[in-house]
């Protein structure tokens, strides 16, 4: 068994632009290297938004050096960014962005939620690259629901299978190194062992419900389990109707420098994304 080597309230609660009230989980509870290879993970909402005649959200930034993830539970953001993407992220639905060498991208509201308003849900994680791809060609996968396999495990529990593998069922997203990420729905009184790789370092996060950890409770929302590397499996029991996001990874193991929103290897490399992106190298949005 993984053992449960701690459990985190989220460590920080700010607005992303005006669109994203979220609740960060890390870093700012200070796990880093045990989280290796994600750097980051904000929880939106749920937070309800009136109707708007102008889309709420991130006006144009760049990214270098990692992956941007956005997981739609409820509501909707539109993406467009430098290397030509477009796309609307619905409830269930996955973008997954490698920034790479870099992409300049706004994050808003949606259209129909914009005008509409309603209850907004997301979760954003940031997947470290390693030094081998942080320059390589930005990548774009635009994931929809149906593309998402879920796997049984059991009586009242099922997983959608983002990335990775579980239980025979292989996740859509491509990615650079060895990663599972697993969308989690647990009915009230549901019990499941989870087979997660021996080696990977993995965390958990209680979005709703009520549920334990081999035994560890995750009471209330928005609260983070961070397991062991080592060991082959994790019990999951809810005494609530629960959704939990679980990602394992191979830990990339290399040193990180980051300045908002780059995440290199050196300070001299954070220095050149500074530059590139004044230039226009990053591109423009059209
Ligand atoms: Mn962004």
């Amino acid at each position: 068994m993984k053992k449960v080597l701690g459990i985190y309230e989220p460590g920080s609660k700010h607005w992303v632009g005006d669109g994203f009230p979220v609740r960060n989980l890390f870093p700012s509870n200070g796990v880093s290297d045990a989280i290796d290879p994600f750097l980051m993970l904000d929880y939106a909402g749920p937070a309800a938004f009136g109707p708007s005649d102008k889309p709420r959200g991130v006006d144009e930034h760049p990214h270098r050096g990692f992956e941007t993830v956005t997981i739609a539970y409820q509501g909707e953001v539109d993406h467009r960014d430098s290397a030509g993407n477009a796309g609307t992220i619905r409830p269930g639905d996955v973008q997954w962005m490698t920034a790479a060498s870099g992409v300049v991208h706004e994050e808003k509201h949606g259209a129909e939620f914009t005008r509409n308003g309603g209850t907004f849900e997301m979760v954003q994680l940031w997947v470290n690259l390693p030094k081998a791809h942080k320059m390589t060609a930005p990548r774009y996968q635009g994931i929809v629901s149906e593309q998402i396999p879920v796997a049984e495990l059991g009586a009242g529990a099922s997983a959608r299978v983002i990335a990775g593998e579980l239980n025979g069922a292989r996740g859509p997203a491509a990615t650079f190194t060895p990663i599972n990420l697993f969308d989690l729905r647990f009915k009230a009184g549901s019990k499941a062992e989870l087979a997660l790789p021996d080696g990977h370092n993995t965390g958990l996060v209680l979005l709703h419900g009520d549920a334990t950890v081999n035994g560890t409770p995750l009471q209330g929302e928005a609260q983070l389990a961070l397991l062991s590397r080592e060991g082959e499996a994790v019990v999951l029991e809810a005494a609530a109707d629960s959704v939990l996001l679980v990602m394992t990874g191979e830990p990339i193991g290399e040193p990180v420098a980051s300045y908002g929103p780059f995440v290199m290897n050196t300070q001299q490399e954070l220095r050149e994304a500074v530059d590139d992106y004044r230039a226009g190298r990053m591109g423009r949005l059209a």
